[in-house]
């Protein structure tokens, strides 16, 4: 298939059909791209059994052939990014550039980890006595379930499939129900790289609650992996108690991006406009908390009014787009929700609010955000870039940790005792110093405190799918 669209989901190396059909909408015009399968209960249980026939072939592989397929599956994706990148922007709305950027991007996971794959070291201990020789190795987890979500349909893919193959593990994935083609088309690419059968099982289900339970109280799955909303994950969570599965956990941010007064102005706006409007705001590290010290606040204001009136709106496949739809209708309800909730508080809105139809929705700012609005403590998800203005170091920090949860921060400073003291005081698990984008395969992703468990990414992304043993030989 040239389009690389396909219609159901992926067990076993093959594509497996029901009656039972859902369209997936483009965003932007609303109208159906393709119905899809909806998975059945055969289905999930025939991609637990196909998952667990590959675990055992996978124990026949030594982590070079790994390496090797996972370099082949990440040259066909280079291969397809055109292809593959116009069917993100059909099914998820974001601007072509940034989907062909989510390509390169999700793309290094698999390459990153095609190199990992190779370094999955163990340890020699040395022992307490002359008669006991101790080492620990590592082994792959087993069965891997994962549920993904729509805002980006390859990253969150990658970044955990990719590992998992390189430790040895076989996966189920269930990705959203509003962009399952790039999860399809990203499984079927990895069949044709040579990924052993059942080794990567796509599900596409609108039943998300009931395939996620199926999955969750499986014994044969024995890691569970998430990223999307915290309420979803901390229900996900207590339903892996029941077999204590392995789980990784990214969840919902509430991320501040603090200017201080020496900094780098120009810079600090550059920085702020990416960390905000990319993918319009739909982000988990997306900047949602803007603190700027009172002093340069007019200054900040008067420079980032006229760069965030001149974003332009429209359907992702137009070229000059830099925002494009959120994903649907209720995300604009919500985004227009907290806007109202925080006039009547009391803040004041700069930009044109008008509706622009569908689920466009321009970009805002609005200032003299306080911790008594809605806006302050959820997660905007929308391109509102909303201003708290502070006084002093310890007051802002203060206000930046006291959320539950523990995502990205960022802050601009030029004063290097001041990045210390706010990269070592932030309660978050990632923090960029004078830069607004910092996700990268190389590093390790992850939050604290109610923002999730586990790392993706980096050399600490591979041991999420490894166990360690313990080896204590009496001579
Ligand atoms: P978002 O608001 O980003 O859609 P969600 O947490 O609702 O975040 O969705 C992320 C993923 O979790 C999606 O694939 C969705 O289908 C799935 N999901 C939603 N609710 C449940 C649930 N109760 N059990 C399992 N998966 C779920």
């Amino acid at each position: 298939m040239s389009d690389l669209i396909f219609s159901d989901s992926f067990i076993n190396g093959e594509f497996y059909q029901t009656s039972s059909r859902f369209s997936v909408d483009d965003p932007a015009t609303e109208q159906s791209i393709v119905d899809v399968s909806d998975i059945d209960e055969q289905g999930v249980k025939n991609a637990i059994t196909a998952a667990q026939g590959a675990f055992v072939k996978l124990k026949s592989t030594n982590a070079t052939e790994r390496s090797d397929t996972l370099m082949r599956w990440y040259d066909l994706v280079i291969k397809h990014k055109q292809t593959l990148a116009t069917l993100m922007t059909k099914e998820q709305g974001k601007p072509l550039k940034e989907s062909l950027g989510e390509i390169d991007y999700g793309a290094g996971f698999i390459k990153w980890f095609a190199e990992e794959a190779k370094r999955s070291y163990g340890d020699v201990i040395p022992a307490t006595d002359n008669s006991h020789r101790l080492t620990s190795f590592k082994q792959p987890i087993g069965v891997v379930a994962g549920i993904t979500p729509w805002n980006f349909p390859v990253a969150m893919v990658t970044r955990k499939v990719a590992p998992a193959y390189a430790a040895g593990c076989s996966f189920i994935l269930k990705p959203s129900e509003h962009t399952p083609l790039c999860a399809i088309a990203l499984a079927y690419l990895a069949d044709q790289a040579g990924f052993v059968k059942g080794a990567f099982n796509v599900l596409v289900s609108q039943d998300a609650k009931k395939v996620g339970k199926m999955l969750t109280d499986s014994e044969v799955v024995r890691k569970f992996t998430f990223t999307g909303s915290t309420g979803v994950g901390k229900q996900l969570l207590s339903q892996c108690a029941s077999t204590i599965k392995r789980t990784s956990m990214e969840l919902g941010g509430n991320a501040p991006f603090i200017i201080f007064d020496n900094a780098d102005i120009d810079d600090a706006i550059d920085g702020l406009m990416a960390a905000k409007f990319r993918n319009s705001g739909q982000a988990c590290v997306a900047a949602n908390r803007i603190f700027i010290q009172r002093n340069i606040l007019n200054d900040v204001l008067e420079k980032i009014t006229p760069k965030v009136a001149a974003l332009k709106v429209a359907n992702g496949f137009d070229e000059n787009a830099d925002i494009g739809p959120l994903i649907y209708p209720k995300a604009k309800e919500k985004v227009q929700q907290l806007i109202k909730d925080a006039l009547d508080k009391g803040a004041t809105l700069i930009g044109d609010n008008s509706n622009l139809g569908g689920s466009f929705q321009n970009p805002l700012i609005v200032t003299n955000v306080t911790t008594q609005m809605d806006i302050y403590h959820e997660e905007v998800f929308g391109p509102v870039l909303t201003v708290i203005p502070f006084d002093e170091e310890s007051e802002v920090l203060a206000l930046a940790n006291d959320v539950p949860y523990g995502l990205a921060a960022y802050f601009y400073s030029q004063n290097i005792k001041q990045i210390y003291r706010i990269s070592e005081g932030l309660e978050f698990g990632m923090v960029g110093v004078n830069e607004g984008v910092i996700s990268n395969p190389v590093a390790p992703f992850g939050g604290v405190k109610q923002s999730g468990l586990g790392r993706e990414g980096g050399h600490q992304g591979l041991d999420e799918y490894l166990e360690e043993k313990y080896v204590c030989i009496k001579l």
